[in-house]
């Protein structure tokens, strides 16, 4: 039996003991849980019960955004001892599938990931999981930001996919934590300037405060009106949709420049129009994103570097005890709130 936060069902958690057993392969390694993230996605299983064809039927550990230390090696683990201050991809892809031998791992679909039913997550003490992918973090960098590699790859993968090249001016619609993590991986990735566009105006604070972005606060201008002005009328060269709404959605080609690219990060709940025409007449290229792969060495590097901070968006860190309360937290959703954090040892 282990201690876990567990979603019983919609709506419903619990921290209890829970019938949870874990082996150390050759190739495995055991952490010792010190940090996690509460993400969108655990609190929209907490509550809807379900993400898309993703289903919680039975009582489920959530939690995937995390940072430990290592506490026992598999036999043939080389890279890692115990001791070593880890966060971990996870998704756990299998090794010999046609998408992991073309290096898209991410969208292998035999993945184990983390808190998508029917995998348990990681808000418990101990967790087994493959050393490969499991990234050691420099001394210098916290338990805290270990754990916020995770939403911040999602933000890399977005600025990879944009193929941004030295001194672009980029766009993200929607200032979500996704949103603050793309603008911000698109600043590293060699952006000269991103905006950023929302109507919550505790949230472009937030995020603006940042060198080199500028926030668009689209209940008193429109982001197409904003770009427009900035690139005198030629566009974004990247625009990098993080909102998942419907207007925003259909507005995208206006914000870019011909010949510029599109990212669609954000993911509506259900399908919504796109302006086909709007994204041919300039021959828009359309890239789309789905969690990561290859990316945890490079955010690390990054963080670690001092080029990216991200502990400015940790909001709040409660004690294991009260991940309940942290759950309630992030359901209401303060515009002053961007990541809430679950500290392991506080139990
Ligand atoms: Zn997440």
């Amino acid at each position: 039996m282990v201690k876990a936060l567990v979603l019983e069902e919609k709506g419903k958690l619990n921290i209890r003991d829970f019938p949870l057993t874990q082996t150390l392969g050759p190739a495995d390694v055991r952490i010792g849980i010190r940090t996690v993230g509460v993400c969108g996605s655990d609190v929209h299983y907490y509550t809807h019960g379900k993400i898309g064809p993703f289903v919680v039927n039975e009582p489920m550990i959530l939690g995937h955004e995390a940072a430990g230390v290592v506490l026992e090696t598999g036999a043939d683990v080389t890279h890692l001892k115990v001791g070593d201050r880890v966060c971990m991809e996870p998704g756990i892809p299998d090794p010999t599938s046609r998408a992991s031998k073309l290096g898209i791992y991410n969208v292998d679909p035999s993945v184990s990931f983390w808190a998508t039913p029917p995998v348990h997550g990681c808000l418990t003490p101990e967790v087994i999981h493959p050393a490969a992918f499991t990234y050691r973090l420099p001394d210098h960098v916290s338990f805290a930001e270990g754990a916020m590699v995770e939403p911040f790859a999602i933000g890399m993968q977005s600025a990879l996919r944009a193929r941004i090249q030295p001194g672009d001016i980029a766009v993200v619609t929607g200032a979500g934590p996704i949103g603050m993590m793309t603008a911000l991986a698109a600043l590293a990735g060699g952006c000269a300037k991103v905006f950023i566009a929302d109507l919550a105006q505790p949230k472009l604070d937030i995020i603006g405060a940042y060198d080199g972005i500028e926030t668009i606060n689209i209940r008193q201008k429109s982001a197409a009106e904003v770009i427009a002005e900035a690139t005198d009328g030629w566009g974004a060269d990247v625009v990098f949709e993080c909102s998942g709404a419907a207007p925003a959605i259909l507005g995208l080609p206006a914000l870019a420049r011909p010949g510029g690219a599109v990212v669609l990060v954000g993911m509506p709940v259900d399908p919504v129009p796109m302006d086909i025409v709007g994204l041919q007449a300039k021959e828009l290229r359309v890239e789309t994103v789905f969690r990561y792969a290859n990316i945890y060495d490079r955010a690390i590097a990054l963080i670690a570097a001092g080029k990216v901070d991200l502990k400015p968006l940790i909001s709040a860190t409660l004690p294991f005890k009260d991940s309940i309360a942290a759950f309630d937290r992030a359901v209401e959703a303060r515009e002053t709130d961007v990541k809430i954090q679950i500290d392991m040892q506080g139990a």
